[in-house]
């Protein structure tokens, strides 16, 4: 998924003017993508003069390590409000088999999609 960076963009309004389904806005002199409506084309990326539409790949580490955070927060929480200090385990558990589920997911919906492709 295409996302910008809000440093690199120079709000000249080329990825604006080329985007297909016109999902694209300066806001505040910057490019914003509505995702909702985005189909994925890379047309913003291709065109963009400054670099500034990234990669989804580019987020991988800060989504690790905001689901760690998430993670490390519900285990504090739930040896808080259930007052008891070994709660801190079961939670984390209960995280490694949520994110092995999401995992999953991923895996399954990666088969299914290569796939598509003999077809
Ligand atoms: S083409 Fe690039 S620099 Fe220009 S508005 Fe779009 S994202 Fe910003
Ligand atoms: S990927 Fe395509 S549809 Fe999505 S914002 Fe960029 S140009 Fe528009």
């Amino acid at each position: 998924m295409p996302w910008i960076n809000g440093e690199d963009c120079i709000g000249c309004g080329l990825c604006v003017e080329n985007c297909p389904i016109g999902t694209i806005s300066i806001e505040n002199g910057v490019a914003e993508i509505d995702m909702v409506n985005c189909i994925h084309c890379g047309i913003c990326h291709d065109i963009c003069p400054k670099d500034a539409v990234k990669h989804d790949s580019e987020k991988i580490p800060d989504e690790v390590k905001a689901n760690v955070t998430k993670t490390k927060e519900f285990m504090y929480a739930c040896a808080k409000y259930l007052d008891d200090p070994k709660e801190k385990q079961k939670c984390l558990n209960r995280m490694i088999k949520h994110f092995n589920k999401e995992k999953i997911v991923i895996e399954k919906t990666l088969e299914k999609l290569q796939m598509l492709k003999k077809k």
